[in-house]
């Protein structure tokens, strides 16, 4: 066995038994203790003042943010008058995450507990209409059965329980929680494990928040790299855009943060590998997928691409290999870098962005573009799944991209026999050269493209709940990822000097912990449930008293 190799099996085995830690339990056992003992909570009178800082909207402070909802909840469950409604709220979100077959009994005891006036726990807040649409429709299960009821749910607490909540011990706790993450994380937080993939600017690396042992990709952009190669203006874009979207179909970033050569964008880590690797790479004999594996996949783009264009962000480059599989086989959007947002009037932008074989005829030719060039570059990517090649390309043909380019703006894709009739329709819906004429985003929703006929089976409420299972998981002892020789490295960047205006523009990217990712990822450790302690019933615990 030559160094490289063994430097690569080594790099893996290190890396597979950290990612065996993704639950709760097992981190805990992975974690740095020393880098665990600097997440204390700090007394109130250090950080009261925050309160004149943070956003104190009820849906940010009761409902976005998981840390916030946690507190509010608990609150809610310490006041006699608002327990039952806690308990409707708990069961109402139990119900939505239940499978289908448990719906139907679970809906009536949430009937015969909080929607009969002769029940003791009755909610008199519910309109009368809302809970005879409920009653009605408690035999379908569906999955918004109490979405009204929800609704009436939270405003009903938004009137009656914020201002409470804001005098009470849980508020104070809420405070410490945001002065915690509000502390920056600098390098020595994370530990880099092997090296997962190379993009333009620098290596993305598998790499363990110490403090509570998760996992994240870690994507450095190299400082002298990025002056060299105008990338701050497409590296400010990718950061602004990650933390704007929190959609279980787009990878999420949860820290920004500078070292002395490299920005670092430390975001979800898919450890599945990307498409373009499943289609070809698994099996070489049969590339591509079947029609129900590429509708999976194909519905969790659509879903990722809706959220994106509902926060008016057009991503420019959707392809296989820009779409990453997690362990469990769910798969998200990932590299923004050539993303764009409209602002607020804007309808329309210009400019040559994506890869070849993907853009869209209307950005091709130069014209003025929307998010429709997205619903072409997902005809292009659902008909590579399928075929193993692209639509304007035969198979291991070198080709010049002004060639592809006229395909794409002339001629018609064509089908073998692996299309079924549904499955060729949408691909054409897709893949019209007119923008006006094609499947896509209309009236701020994809619904027109879900109900197409090919999706007839599909459940989009599950689907969107994460809670379909995948077609394929992938294996929890491989390596997605080449051998950490056939990454490539960068050559060394001479000329380069940094000055006062690069350092002013690092300072604005290195904004720190993004707030919701930072609490989930409190939660799901375990971390908060071990900082959020009460003292014995009736005393106040020593951190909140000043
Ligand atoms: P660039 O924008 O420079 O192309 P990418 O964001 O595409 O960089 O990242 C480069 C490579 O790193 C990807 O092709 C992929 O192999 C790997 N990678 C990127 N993000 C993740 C992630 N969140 N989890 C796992 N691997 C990732
Ligand atoms: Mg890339
Ligand atoms: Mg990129």
């Amino acid at each position: 066995m030559d160094i490289g190799c063994l430097e690569t099996v080594v790099a893996n085995s290190a890396y597979v038994a950290a990612r065996g830690s993704m639950d709760a339990n097992a981190a805990q056992t992975m974690r740095d203790r020393k880098m665990r003992a600097k997440l204390k909570l700090p007394n109130i009178s250090q950080c009261e003042h925050l309160k004149d800082q943070i956003e104190l909207g009820f849906q940010s402070l009761c409902i976005k943010q998981p840390i916030g909802k946690r507190l509010f909840q608990q609150f809610l469950d310490d006041t006699e008058e608002f327990r039952p409604i806690v308990n409707l709220w708990k069961d109402a979100e139990d119900y939505n995450m239940a499978e289908e077959n448990l719906r139907v009994q679970k809906a009536q005891r949430i009937i015969n507990t909080y929607m009969e006036s002769a029940s003791k726990n009755f909610c008199s807040f519910l309109e009368e209409k809302a809970i005879m649409r409920v009653k009605e429709d408690a035999k379908n299960g569906h999955h918004d059965l109490f979405k009204e009821s929800e609704q009436l749910l939270i405003a009903h607490l938004g009137r009656q329980a914020l201002e409470r909540y804001k005098e009470s011990l849980f508020f104070l706790r809420f405070l410490q929680f945001k002065w915690l993450e509000a502390q920056t994380v600098t390098e020595e937080w994370f530990m880099d494990f092997r090296v997962l993939g190379k993009g333009g600017f620098g290596e993305v690396f598998a790499s363990q928040m110490k403090a509570t042992g998760k996992m994240y990709a870690n994507k450095r952009l190299n400082k002298k790299r990025l002056k060299k190669r105008n990338g701050y203006e497409g590296a400010i874009v990718e950061k602004r855009i990650l933390a704007k979207v929190h959609s279980r179909f787009i990878v999420l970033l949860a820290y920004a943060f500078q070292t002395k050569t490299d920005l670092c964008l430390v975001m979800t880590i898919m450890n599945g590998g990307d498409l373009r690797f499943h289609i070809y790479d698994v099996d070489l004999q049969n590339p591509g997928f079947s029609e129900e594996r590429a509708a999976f996949y194909t519905a969790q783009i659509i879903c990722g691409l809706e959220h994106l264009h509902q926060n008016r962000i057009i991503y420019r480059d959707l392809k296989p290999e820009n779409v990453l599989l997690d362990d469990a086989g769910h798969v998200r959007l990932s590299d923004m870098g050539l993303a764009v947002e409209l602002q607020e009037g804007q309808s329309k932008t210009k400019g040559y962005a994506g890869t070849p074989g993907f853009m869209a005829p209307e950005l091709l030719k130069g014209d003025e573009y929307d998010w429709c060039v997205d619903y072409f570059t997902l005809g292009v990517t659902l008909y590579e799944m399928i075929a193993a090649k692209g639509p304007f390309r035969t198979r291991g043909e070198k080709v010049e991209n002004k060639e592809v380019t006229r395909r794409i703006l002339h001629d018609p894709a064509t089908y073998s026999e692996k299309f079924s009739v549904c499955l060729k329709a949408l691909c054409e819906g897709l893949l019209m050269k007119d923008p006006l004429k094609r499947l896509g985003f209309k009236n701020d929703n994809c619904s027109e493209l879900k109900q197409q006929p090919w999706f007839k089976k599909m459940n989009w409420g599950r689907l969107e709940g994460g809670l379909l299972d995948p077609p394929f998981v992938p294996d929890a002892r491989t390596v997605y990822a080449k051998d950490i020789d056939d990454v490539g490295a960068f050559s060394t960047i001479k000329g380069v000097v940094i000055d006062e205006a690069d350092k002013e523009f690092y300072a604005e990217f290195a904004s720190g912990n993004m707030p919701i990712p930072w609490q989930e990822e409190m939660i799901e450790t375990g971390v908060f449930g071990e900082l959020n302690t009460w003292g014995a019933k009736g005393s106040i615990p020593k951190d909140l008293c000043r």
